[in-house]
Formats: structure tokens, C-alpha cells, sequence
């Protein structure tokens, strides 16, 4: 079959490889669709070693069972699923609450990142992993196995504080950060605020139904300031999609005390913490930062019951899988709005 895999670290290519078979426990997806996540490219970038190699990417599955292995039940080829792409040991603390995002004994990865993923004609996943998606279309499944869970679940996180009438600023408005505005319409009655450096962004924003948007410039703290006033007042929650120097520092000058700052991104930024006698403050009094990481099986499902009700839907850019390295290219130089999703 073909796959697009990273055959030495940095180098993205279509090959032939043997179709994988369904193991124990398994079942062999034709896969409909592949989410095109900007977590590829640091994968891409990463220091040699970081991940395996050779290796076929794609993290944002959904598809068609192909055929079961031994001692699968509940699924029967023709099933159409989505992939939740984690795979915790099952039975750490974490895993046993059902946060095997937070798996104490499996290192951040998953299916596409340590192990071969979706960016293929087929592919072979636990059978735990897959989630029916009912009528909804594979290439709106995809995207929310990942660019839909992870701020999904971000907005888990920070629910208690996302009262009706409070503020919300979204920074980075691409594959996460369009999603994360809908899932904000969708499920609270908060201000939004989208930040982007494009304008394309932006305009996306504006019709996901953000309230307000501000170009990520210089100038942007102020505006935001304009809007949510000074502080101590300020967002109640921010979430960072791009997590770079200069959108942590916009993260950080624009929170409320007592607000919440989700650093979603994981563009390589630092945030700096220091205790309050600092003036200006690092970041005000009794903020909490979170670093969220993915998301939740039973969050994924929720989320796959948005989509079906036509609450939550990827602004998508489609591809075949032969130009899956062009995707990423455009991905790259910001030219995708939405998500890129391949389909194979
Ligand atoms: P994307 O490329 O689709 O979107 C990024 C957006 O950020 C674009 O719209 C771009 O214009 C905007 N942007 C770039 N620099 C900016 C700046 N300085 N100020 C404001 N906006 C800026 O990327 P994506 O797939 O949505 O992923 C976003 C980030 O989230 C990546 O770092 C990715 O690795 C990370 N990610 C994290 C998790 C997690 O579990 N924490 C999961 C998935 C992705
Ligand atoms: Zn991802
Ligand atoms: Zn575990």
C-alpha cells in the first residue's frame, strides 16, 4: 500500500509498504480521512532520535474497518469510526480515571507519533481506540480526533471559569484555534476574542463566531486591553494555539488575576513565572496555567456528538495523500485555513 512516512528525521515522502494486518485485539482501517495537524512539523523538525524513523505519520484518523483481529468485539467490517489516537497503559491512576492523556507510565505519543499512523492506505489500531461516528462524515471526523479534541478539552479544563459574559481570548485561529472559537459558541455563553497574525485567520474567526478579532501586532496587547479592560481585570481564560515568545507574552499581559491561561501551542516559547514582588508582574496574582495535552476518550465522544449535530464543523482543505508533503509544505508558510485533511 502507499503511506507517507518520515523515512529519516526531517524527510517526509510517499513509499510502498506491506499493508499492516489487524493483531490481536485489532482491527485494519481503510482510512477515509487524515487530519494534517502543525504537531507533524515539530515532529519533522524534532532533534534526531526525539521520534522513531521510519515511521508513517498522521494522528487524525477516521475511517472504515477493514477486518477485525482475534478476540475483537463490537466492531465488524464496514463500521465507521474515529480514532482516538492515545494509548495509555490502562492502569496507572491516570489511565484508570480515564485521562490517559495524562498516562504516568507511556510517554506523550501515540498513534501517527510513536507509532505508525494514518497518513496511508490502511492502518492498524487497537480496537479501544475506535469511537463510531455515526453519519457523520470521515473528513469532519478526522480533524476532531485531535485539532477538535485538544482545545475541547482545554475548554474542559477551564469550564468552571467560562461563566456566561466572561471573556475568552483565542490566540492562533488556524486547525486548533478555529475549532476551539466553535466549541465556544457551541457550549458557553462567553466573549471571544480571536488573535492572529493572518488575516485570512481572522475572517475565519469572524465567521465561526468570534466577537472580536485583533491582529497578533505589536499594538495587540492594547486592543485587547480596549476591550477587556486594565488590569487587574482581563481575560478570564486565554488559550494559547501557537505558544511562541510573543504569543505567551500577549497571554500573560492580557489575563485577569484569578484568570486561567491554557498553553496549548507547542511552538517552543517560554513563559516566565516569578513571584508577585516583580513589577511588571510576570503574570497576575492567582493565574493558573495549564498545559493541556490532547484529551479524554470520553471527551472525544462528546465532541464527535457536536459535530453530528452540526454544531462543530472543520473549515477544511482536502488533498490526496500523493500530496501530503505539499500539504505540510502549505502548513508551513500558513497557507492552510482550517484544517488540511488528506484523504488517502
Ligand atoms: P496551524 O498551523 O493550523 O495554526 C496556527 C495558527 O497560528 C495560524 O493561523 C497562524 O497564522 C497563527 N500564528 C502563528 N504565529 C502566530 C503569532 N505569533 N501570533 C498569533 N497567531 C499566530 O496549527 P495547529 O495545527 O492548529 O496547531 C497549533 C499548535 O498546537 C501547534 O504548536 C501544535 O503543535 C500544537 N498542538 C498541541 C496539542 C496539545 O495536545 N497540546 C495538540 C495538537 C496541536
Ligand atoms: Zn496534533
Ligand atoms: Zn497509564
Amino acid at each position: 500500500m502507499r503511506a507517507v512516512r518520515m523515512t529519516s528525521p526531517g524527510v517526509l515522502e510517499q513509499v510502498e509498504v506491506p499493508t499492516p494486518t489487524a493483531g490481536s485485539g485489532e482491527v485494519l482501517l481503510a482510512v477515509g480521512a487524515v487530519g494534517a495537524c502543525h504537531s507533524d512539523l515539530h515532529v519533522l523538525d524534532a532533534p534526531p532520535g526525539l521520534f522513531p524513523t521510519p515511521i508513517t505519520l498522521g494522528h487524525e484518523i477516521a475511517g472504515t474497518v477493514e477486518t477485525v483481529g482475534a478476540g475483537v468485539t463490537g466492531w465488524s467490517a464496514g463500521d465507521r469510526a474515529a480514532v482516538y489516537g492515545i494509548i495509555g497503559c490502562g492502569t496507572c491512576r491516570a489511565c484508570l480515571r480515564g485521562r490517559e492523556n495524562q498516562c504516568r507510565r507511556v510517554p506523550p505519543g501515540g498513534i501517527g507519533l510513536s507509532r505508525d499512523g494514518g497518513l496511508a492506505e490502511y492502518v492498524a489500531v487497537p480496537a479501544s481506540r475506535l469511537l463510531h461516528v455515526g453519519d457523520l462524515d470521515l473528513i469532519q471526523a478526522a480533524p476532531l480526533t485531535d485539532a477538535g479534541l485538544t482545545p475541547y478539552h482545554a475548554i474542559e479544563l477551564a469550564r468552571p471559569a467560562l461563566r456566561p459574559g466572561t471573556t475568552c481570548v483565542v490566540i492562533g485561529i488556524g486547525g486548533l484555534g478555529h475549532l476551539a472559537v466553535q466549541i465556544l459558541v457551541a457550549t458557553t455563553a462567553v466573549h471571544i476574542i480571536a488573535v492572529d497574525t493572518s488575516v485570512a485567520a481572522l475572517d475565519l474567526a469572524t465567521r465561526m463566531g468570534a466577537h472580536h478579532v485583533v491582529r497578533a501586532d505589536p499594538e495587540a496587547v492594547d486592543r485587547i486591553r480596549e476591550i477587556v479592560g486594565p488590569a487587574p481585570d482581563g481575560a478570564d481564560v486565554v488559550i494559547d494555539c501557537v505558544g511562541v515568545d510573543p504569543t505567551l507574552t500577549t497571554a500573560r499581559s492580557v489575563v485577569a488575576t484569578g484568570g486561567q491561561l491554557l498553553l496549548v501551542g507547542l511552538g517552543g516559547g517560554t513563559l516566565p513565572v516569578r513571584p508577585v514582588a516583580d513589577e511588571p508582574p510576570t503574570m497576575p496574582l492567582e493565574t493558573n496555567v495549564v498545559i493541556p495535552f490532547w484529551g479524554t476518550r470520553a471527551e472525544l465522544q462528546e465532541l464527535i456528538a457536536l459535530g453530528r449535530l452540526g454544531l462543530v464543523t472543520a473549515d477544511v482543505q482536502t488533498f490526496p495523500l500523493e500530496r501530503a508533503p505539499e500539504a505540510y509544505d502549505l502548513l508551513r508558510r500558513g497557507e492552510i485555513h482550517g484544517r488540511a485533511v488528506i484523504v488517502p
